[in-house]
């Protein structure tokens, strides 16, 4: 790569990607005093969350669901301000989420440079001096002293050389995407009270919602494998032909804080074309998406009681990828350490969230593997955050170093969060003691955190 370009910034810190886990990384490494660019291809924080749509922040299924992040705390009373959460923080509006990720890295002087592509990287003795970033200016570079790779896919680590694995190791494949939505104009209480009355009249499960406090209950999902309470209707739209099959593969409809006539859509999903580093693939999503969206709009609409005014208030401008690549990093997460429960001295984050490749049972077990059934989850170590090989390059979010059954537990929101926060000081570290990342000691970016106020539990 010629390095001619005009440089557009040096900062101590470039965060690659400005999703859940770059957008934790910049408030965090600007908190700790550095200097912080993320540079973002759309045109606000969030990625998979804000504009994947991606709603809500799994349970960690831990007794105590610890957040293992103190940036996460301050992301709550922001969004509460604009009544885009629950209490808890869980329930959200991907749209308020946007506003709030983006007010606290304001408010920690993080640098942010939307509608720019990374498009290359350059390396010089196994660190990455540089990433050439293509926009409506033309070809420019970033300096660093340290990157963190938070595309979620990967693509810096994969340009700097790093090795990386990809889609289940049997068949190659990855985990289906989907393209998210929104509809509005929907008469909640109505809504709710079909949901329920369907659970019982089929007592078949998977649709949900409290009379009392339906803006903030109604659930229901399912899957085409196995009966539950809405598969007659999905059937009798394929009959009539006003649906396909691929509409009632895997669909499911939350609440969302705020919005008191609007359901976000975890649907449709597609298990063809589902390459997310194939710009064909992305397209062919969107085009296949767009159409099932509103195909199933007006089945709601003519049969669902509290649908009849429904219309689509948002169609994801990303597809949601599930997972992509994995990249090798100074250790990866195996699935033996998954099923054993295992714990690391160098710990950032603790989840016992489920396998949750969709599609097909997971097809990764130990026999006799003992669990840790008085401390049930398994910790994130620090060093698969950093990327194998090279000095300066963390890798946070989804895409961090675990094998493909690993990685079905771990991207949920929670541990992406963490991960990104682990990073952000990690690098602040590296660059104050003047050492690589692999040099880092991970004990010591949790004590940071734990300082900063993020919650473990029983340590
Ligand atoms: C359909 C779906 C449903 C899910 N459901 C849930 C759920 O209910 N609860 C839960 O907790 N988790 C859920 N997840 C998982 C979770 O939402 C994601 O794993 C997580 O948000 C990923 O965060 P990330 O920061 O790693 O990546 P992303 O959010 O994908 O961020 C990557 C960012 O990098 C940017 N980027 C990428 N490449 C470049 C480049 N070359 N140049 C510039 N910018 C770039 C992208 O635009 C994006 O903003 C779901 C995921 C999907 C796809």
């Amino acid at each position: 790569m010629k390095t001619a370009y005009p440089v557009y910034m040096e900062a101590d810190v470039v965060v690659c990607g400005g999703g859940t886990a770059g957008a934790f990384a910049a408030i965090a490494a600007a908190e700790q005093g550095k200097k912080v660019l993320v540079i973002e291809q759309f045109g606000s924080l969030g990625g998979t969350a804000t504009n994947g749509l991606v709603t809500p922040v799994m349970h960690t299924h831990m007794r105590t669901d610890p957040q293992c992040s103190y940036i996460q705390k301050k992301l709550v009373e922001k969004q509460l301000k604009y009544t885009g959460c629950n209490e808890k923080g869980n329930m959200f509006d991907p749209l308020v989420l946007r506003l709030a990720l983006e007010e606290l890295c304001v408010e920690a002087g993080v640098n942010l440079l939307y509608h720019t592509y990374i498009a290359n990287v350059e390396v010089e003795n196994g660190s990455v001096t540089a990433v050439k970033i293509v926009n409506k200016a033309g070809e420019q570079l970033v300096k660093g002293k340290m990157f963190i790779d938070a595309t979620g896919d990967g693509d810096v680590s994969v340009m700097a050389g790093a090795a990386y694995t990809k889609g289940n190791p049997e068949t190659g494949i990855n985990q289906p995407m989907s393209l998210r939505y929104i509809l509005g104009g929907i008469d909640i209480p109505k809504a709710g009270a079909f949901l329920r009355g369907e659970a019982e009249r089929t007592g078949l499960i998977g649709a949900y919602c409290k009379e009392e406090d339906p803006y903030n209950t109604l659930y229901a999902g399912g899957v085409a494998s196995k009966p539950w309470a809405l598969t007659e209707w999905f059937d009798a739209g394929i009959a009539s032909g006003e649906l396909e099959p691929m509409d009632k593969a895997y669909w499911q409809v939350f609440t969302i804080p705020g919005r008191r006539d609007g359901l976000a859509f975890n649907c449709p999903e597609f298990f063809e074309n589902i390459d997310a580093t194939n710009p064909d693939d992305l397209t062919i999503s969107q085009l296949k998406g767009k159409k099932a969206i509103f195909r199933q709009l007006m089945y709601y609409r003519k049969h669902f009681p509290g649908f009849e005014n429904a219309y689509v208030a948002e169609i994801a401008a990303m597809v949601g990828i599930r997972e992509s690549r994995e990249i090798v990093t100074e250790y990866v997460m195996e699935a033996r350490d998954l099923f054993a429960q295992r714990k690391f001295e160098d710990m950032f984050c603790q989840s016992n969230y489920p396998i949750d490749v969709h599609g097909k049972a997971h097809n990764c077990s130990f026999d006799g593997i003992e669990k840790d059934e008085a401390r049930p989850w398994y910790d994130i170590p620090y060093r698969s955050i950093v990327v194998k090989g090279l000095e300066n390059l963390f890798v946070t979010g989804r895409c961090l170093g675990a094998e493909f059954i690993v990685q079905s537990s771990l991207r949920v929101q929670h541990s992406v969060r963490s991960s990104g926060e682990a990073a952000g000081i990690a690098a602040a570290m590296a660059i104050d003691a003047g050492i690589p990342a692999r040099e880092v000691d991970g004990k010591k970016v949790r004590e940071t955190m734990i300082s900063l106020g993020a919650e473990y539990q029983d340590i």
